[in-house]
């Protein structure tokens, strides 16, 4: 019996999602014995006529990762929707929008006029910058556009599943590959990770008194967290009440506080609100001046408390989210 096809994608991503694959280790032995894979940019050379080749729903299923930015991105999405039985958004990027949406503080006006213009490191008098069309030396040329806003995957195609994770964990991607293959699939919509808090598994949690004081924001850059004590309680902001466990606490047990990739939990809409309404309460100040003075300490808030998720906020950008 023919085996069921597979694809992996990747969009506007680090690579670590790829490494993630491969991090399955003698286990992607099973996953090779068991699918064929079908599409793989980063390891095998598929082009995007043989996508194209294929009938619709051929693919058994497409796992994508990394946010949509680009007009390539979005073509090859949309192929890989209508060739797919399932799309699984693979990883934080696709899932939330990720680090790369970041950027969405920024217009692509914004982004190009720094990298082509006004970095101290550009020299460019001629203020040359890439175009998605051009001619060299009788050659036409072109680039994908570049969208004003990355975009998380569902944002852009219909997405059955969510595996998250900055990169997703091998252990919840071998769950999802078996579960696929056994038809043992939760709900559609569905994120494939336990629904509990990262709080409610961390080794730490026992340490975590139940009303906490940050007296003071603290940075693993300047000072150094006791690995034996909750980091929210220390004064680290610790992403825990506000993401969803399921990682087997990898940052915690590597004297990190948790950064937030895999998302907010089940019963909460917007991941930087959730913790800041943890930490503000946990404040000591008495004074208007002094609880200035401490949310002045909280050092790029945009970029701790949305880190990976700035695209899925209910408060996005505050700039407009034009041509797509
Ligand atoms: S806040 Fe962070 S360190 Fe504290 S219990 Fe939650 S996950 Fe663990
Ligand atoms: S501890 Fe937090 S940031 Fe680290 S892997 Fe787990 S969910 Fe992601």
């Amino acid at each position: 019996m023919a085996k069921p096809k597979v694809a992996f994608y990747w969009c506007g991503a680090c690579g670590g999602c790829e490494e993630a694959v491969v991090d399955l280790a003698e286990d992607i032995l099973k996953v090779v014995e068991a699918v064929d894979i079908a599409l793989w940019p980063v390891a095998l050379d598929f082009k995007l006529k043989d996508a194209q080749a294929w009938k619709p729903g051929e693919i058994a299923v497409s796992f994508i990762n990394g946010a949509v930015r680009l007009s390539e991105h979005e073509e090859w999405v949309k192929l890989l929707r209508e060739k797919s039985g399932l799309v699984v958004a693979f990883g934080s990027c696709s899932h939330l929008g990720g680090i790369p949406g970041l950027v969405n503080l920024s217009t692509a006006e914004d982004v190009f006029r720094n990298k082509y213009e006004t970095s101290v490191t550009v020299d460019n008098p001629d203020k040359v910058r890439p175009q998605t069309h051009s001619n060299v030396d009788g050659y036409d040329l072109e680039l994908p556009a570049v969208w004003n806003s990355v975009k998380r995957l569902d944002e852009v195609i219909d997405v059955d599943y969510y595996l998250p994770g900055c990169a997703p964990p091998p252990n919840l991607i071998m769950d999802a590959v078996l579960a696929i293959l056994k038809g043992e699939l939760p709900p559609k919509g569905s994120v494939l990770a336990p629904s509990k808090s990262l709080c409610e598994t961390c080794p730490l949690n026992e340490t975590k008194p139940e009303k906490i004081t940050i007296g003071e924001f603290k940075r693993v850059a300047t000072s150094q967290p006791d690995p034996e004590e909750c980091y929210l309680a220390q004064g680290f902001v610790c992403m825990g009440p506000a993401t969803r466990g399921g990682c087997g606490e990898r940052c915690i047990r590597a004297n990190m506080p948790c950064r937030g990739c895999f998302g907010p939990p089940p019963e909460a809409l917007d991941q930087g609100t959730k913790l800041l309404s943890a930490i503000a309460s946990a404040g000591s100040a008495q004074t208007e001046e002094d609880a200035a003075a401490a949310a002045a300490a909280l050092v790029d808030p945009a970029g701790t408390l949305y880190r990976f998720s700035l695209p899925s906020s209910i408060l996005k950008r505050g700039l407009p989210r034009s041509e797509g």
